[in-house]
């Protein structure tokens, strides 16, 4: 069986998972298909495999980035048909997963079509799900077929980890897809509706009650633009009578484990001023339909439960016998080269690289990942040329975490003067800057596509 490649003009918009599921790949009948079959092209004579492919799967930061930038360094040896780059995603869209709550709460377009973005680069896209990796074979499982490679980049990102507890997977919101976002705000809508003409007190309370379990960057993100939106929905501030409710749960003793204290400390502050409940030191032992029950034998009854307590990398890695560490992500040498297969690099969330100067694994943030798939681009680049590839060395720019549309916290690296702690309609503004500097960039890595307004 051959199966074909999407152009970038045959690719949807922005459509949801469920809405739209990628087609088979061989019913997409592009005109210059990229051919692959079942067959492994490892051990084919040079003549017969066609030209190198690099192939890259997941189009988040990481992966489109990377992509990108080897359209822009590579596109004569693409148009001398010596070489292929193919980018691979289940959705159509690359997702701004950092503003992924605001789509939840507000509704705010976080996507940008892939055809867009690829339009004047020499980059193939291929709408599939990956369910495996053929390591000896070089290919890639999909639910649609294999995808052949001689090169392999991982920026698969991760998803949600349930951690087995009970109800959780039936009963609760994750927040890391469009689909999570968009189920999300029609549930809470829909939850505040029914509240509106609820007589009953009780009842009433626990419709307009959320509870977010896990306050890390996209708890304490998303419980602060709640609470905003929630005020909107009811009229008063939040705790007020008749008012909503927003709890927020951490087994640690802080929330925003993984960011300094100060930050955390400013956080703290300003989602008490807006009247959350931050609930410290107990877990989420099960969720029910209309209830959660806590470490601290509490039973609360609730209307909304959203699960950001923590993510996990898919286990297909695993699988394909690569060494994974912490949370599942897959182990790197420091020019991200996966150990034991120098063709298969892994990026981002997926990949368990380390810092060389602390030995600490670099943290599961945009702005790593990013950095690093220009890092392997440019080492793909290097290896064509006979070039020494460049270790991967982390530049931590700052952190800001947003409170809310108009308020943030954090700080920003200046070098060697330190840093310059933010918070306040200031920090939203710095926030807002690097949310518009990844579009400026992709906007600029992929020849101008056409951005909206
Ligand atoms: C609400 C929220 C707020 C955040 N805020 C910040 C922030 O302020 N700053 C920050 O630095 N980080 C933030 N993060 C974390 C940040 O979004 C991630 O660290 C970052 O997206 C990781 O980039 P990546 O390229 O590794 O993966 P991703 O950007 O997640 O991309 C992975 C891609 O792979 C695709 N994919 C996954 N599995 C498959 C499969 N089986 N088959 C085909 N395609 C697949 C996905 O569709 C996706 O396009 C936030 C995360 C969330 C959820």
């Amino acid at each position: 069986m051959s199966i074909s490649v999407a152009t970038p003009s045959s690719i949807g918009t922005s459509t949801t998972r469920k809405q739209g599921r990628a087609p088979p790949i061989a019913a997409i009948n592009a005109p210059n298909d990229v051919k692959v079959g079942r067959r492994s092209r490892v051990g084919m004579p040079a003549e017969e495999r066609g030209p190198h492919r690099i192939v890259v799967l997941g189009a988040g930061y990481g992966g489109l980035t990377c992509a990108l930038r080897l359209g822009r360094r590579l596109g004569s040896a693409v148009r001398a048909g010596e070489l292929e780059i193919v980018l691979v995603d289940r959705n159509p869209y690359h997702l701004l997963e950092t503003r992924l709550h605001e789509a939840a709460v507000r509704g705010v377009e976080v996507t940008i079509p892939i055809a867009k973005l690829l339009q004047r680069r020499p980059v193939r896209f291929i709408r599939a799900d990956v369910t495996g990796l053929d390591i000896e074979r070089r290919s890639v499982r999909t639910e649609s077929g294999p995808i052949p490679y001689d090169a392999l980049v991982i920026a698969l990102g991760s998803k949600s980890a349930s951690y087995g507890i009970p109800g959780l997977r039936e009963h609760a919101f994750e927040l890391k897809t469009l689909d999570d976002a968009r189920g999300l705000k029609a549930h809470l809508e829909a939850r505040f509706a029914e509240a509106t003409g609820e007589p009953d007190p009780e009842r009433r309370r626990r419709l307009r009650r959320v509870v977010i379990g896990g306050a890390g960057l996209t708890g304490v993100e998303l419980a602060t633009e709640l609470t905003e939106r929630i005020r909107d929905l009811t009229g008063v501030p939040l705790g007020a009578p008749d008012g909503g409710e927003v709890v927020l749960l951490e087994a640690a003793n802080r929330i925003l484990l993984a960011h300094d204290h100060a930050t955390a400390r400013s956080a703290h502050r300003v989602l008490r001023r807006a009247g959350i409940r931050i609930v410290t030191d107990v877990r989420l032992l099960e969720v029910r339909k209309n209830a959660v029950a806590l470490s601290s034998d509490e039973v609360l009854p609730v209307g909304t439960v959203v699960w950001t307590g923590g993510v996990r990398v898919p286990e297909i890695f695993q699988e394909a016998g690569f060494r994974t560490g912490e949370k599942g992500r897959v182990v790197v040498g420091e020019t991200l080269q996966v150990e034991g297969a120098p063709n298969v690099y892994a990026i981002g969330d997926a990949a368990l690289a380390r810092d060389p100067n602390s030995g600490e694994p670099i943290p599961m943030a945009a702005q790593f990942a990013l950095q690093q798939g220009r890092v392997v681009a440019d080492n793909l680049v290097a290896r064509r040329a006979g070039d020494r590839p460049i270790p991967y060395r982390p530049r931590i720019l700052g952190e800001v975490i947003s409170l809310g549309k108009h308020l943030a916290t954090g700080w920003l690296a200046l070098g060697w003067i330190g840093r310059l702690r933010l918070t306040g309609f200031l920090a939203s503004l710095l926030k807002r800057a690097i949310a518009e500097r990844h579009l400026a960039l992709l906007w600029r890595e992929s020849r101008r596509w056409a951005r909206p307004g």
